[in-house]
């Protein structure tokens, strides 16, 4: 029998009636023997998300202030997911466990890994799987990464012998045994682990959406789906702005070539979207997805010569690692250099960044331009295809729109056009119209 890991997001679990839609999942499908739960998420849009307010409990304790009305809230949740699932559980007896340790100075991860560590008592007693503590076999070494090697041992010394298991997603512990997290989002990470580690045939992630879209909903009205994207296609996207999985979640199951697919815990019927290694040629698209974001700044420097100068690209780049800044692109002529960098990166250092750029380069001039958006049209099939960059400066130049800035790799993958941002949704709209 085939074994699929099954991952469910905070929306998929943040009420009962969000529990039964999960268990009817795992019930129609025996493979699905591994559940990773991440913690309620918000019910609506005017609801808290259970980790947020567990990182608040911390901060009140920090600050010498009772965690009491914060602690009740939490509280109020769980207590009524197992009361309405109608479960003979003692939640109380975890949850007074919990606030003691945090009125006594718990670390912030501690709090915070909470939230999986509940929800995944409560599931595994609904489900009747057993429930396996990360804290024993997420393995993350005293700095604080992730020793990989050791998890995947004691994931799979330890589940070999376990046949249907509930593991909370998000955290693990470090070799003496103190509670740490991955960043946010987290629980995705988890997932891919248990997946990567069991040699699993499929890791299923359910979320409240039905896959990916081939565009942002919010600027085109009702995008086609993303029925399958490869592993390279998707970090183009995501790169841009498109983030449904955790960027860390990829490279465990990438790394052994297990399929992931985003499934929709509120429309299962649905196929969603399978992030694969390679596609099939029926499979291929011309275009998998658009993706894009407002908000860079370009700095432009000119010197003759350049092209013939060691070390100048170097030195440039050096000054932008001492900034601790990173840069998402940078076309060059021959004696021209752009950098582009989001201004989320260069808040407060652009200054000090040009200054150190005329002391270390002597360049002949440098130029600011500043609200630029990036916008990459993605597509595996666009590869030895003639006549795709010449629709997308079609269809922008039709839409009236100039072009500031072109950017494609040799991979041949995707295309990167960077446009003023007031021009951001309008060229989405052009490029998305030209291929659908
Ligand atoms: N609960 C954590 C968060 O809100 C982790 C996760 O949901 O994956 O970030």
């Amino acid at each position: 029998m085939n074994t699929i890991i099954t991952k469910f997001g905070g929306s998929s679990l943040a009420d009962a009636n969000q529990f039964k839609k999960v268990k009817d999942i795992i019930c129609a499908n025996e493979s699905r023997k591994y559940v990773v739960p991440s913690a309620p998420g918000k019910r609506n849009s005017k609801d808290s998300k259970i980790t947020d307010l567990l990182y608040l409990c911390h901060a009140h304790v920090n600050a010498g202030i009772s965690l009491d009305d914060v602690f009740n809230h939490i509280r109020e949740r769980y207590v009524g997911i197992v009361h309405d699932l109608k479960l003979n559980f003692n939640i109380e007896e975890h949850l007074s466990i919990i606030k003691k340790d945090l009125e006594d100075g718990a670390s912030s991860d501690y709090a915070a890994s909470r939230g999986e560590y509940l929800n995944s008592l409560i599931l595994s007693n609904y489900l009747g799987f057993e429930f396996v503590d990360a804290k024993d076999v997420i393995v993350f070494n005293n700095d604080g990464s992730l020793d990989s090697n050791a998890t995947h041992c004691a994931l799979r010394e330890t589940l070999s012998s376990i046949p249907r298991a509930v593991i909370p997603g998000f955290y693990g512990a470090d070799k003496e045994g103190n509670i740490v997290t991955f960043s946010r989002g987290g629980s995705d990470v988890t997932g891919a682990l248990v997946t990567a580690s069991l040699n699993a045939d499929l890791y299923e992630n359910w979320t409240d959406v039905s896959g990916f879209l081939m565009a942002d909903p919010r600027i085109i009205n009702n995008p086609k789906p993303i029925s399958t994207i490869t592993y390279t296609e998707l970090r183009e996207l995501s790169y841009m702005g498109a983030s449904v999985l955790h960027e860390d979640a990829i490279f465990p199951v990438r790394e052994v070539g297990i399929p992931i697919n985003i499934k929709n815990t509120n429309r299962p019927e649905d196929k969603g979207t399978f992030i694969v290694e390679d596609l099939l040629k029926s499979d291929l698209q011309t275009i998998t997805g658009i993706a894009g974001k407002k908000d860079f700044t370009v700095i432009s420097i000119a010197k003759a010569l350049m092209n013939s100068e060691l070390g100048f690209c170097r030195k440039l780049l050096s000054i932008l690692e001492q900034h601790n800044v990173s840069f998402e692109n940078m076309p060059s002529g021959i004696d021209t250099v752009c950098l582009v960098i989001s201004d989320s990166q260069l808040k407060n250092k652009k200054e000090s960044i040009i200054d150190e750029i005329k002391r270390s380069c002597n360049p002949d001039s440098i130029v600011v331009h500043p609200n630029m958006a990036l916008i990459t049209t993605v597509g595996k099939g666009m590869t030895k295809q003639k006549g795709v960059a010449a629709k997308i400066f079609t269809a922008l130049s039709k839409a009236d729109i100039n072009i500031r800035m072109i950017d494609q790799g040799s991979s041949e993958i995707n295309i990167l056009v960077g446009i003023e941002n007031d021009n951001f949704e309008k060229a989405i709209h052009a490029i998305y119209d030209a291929f659908n």
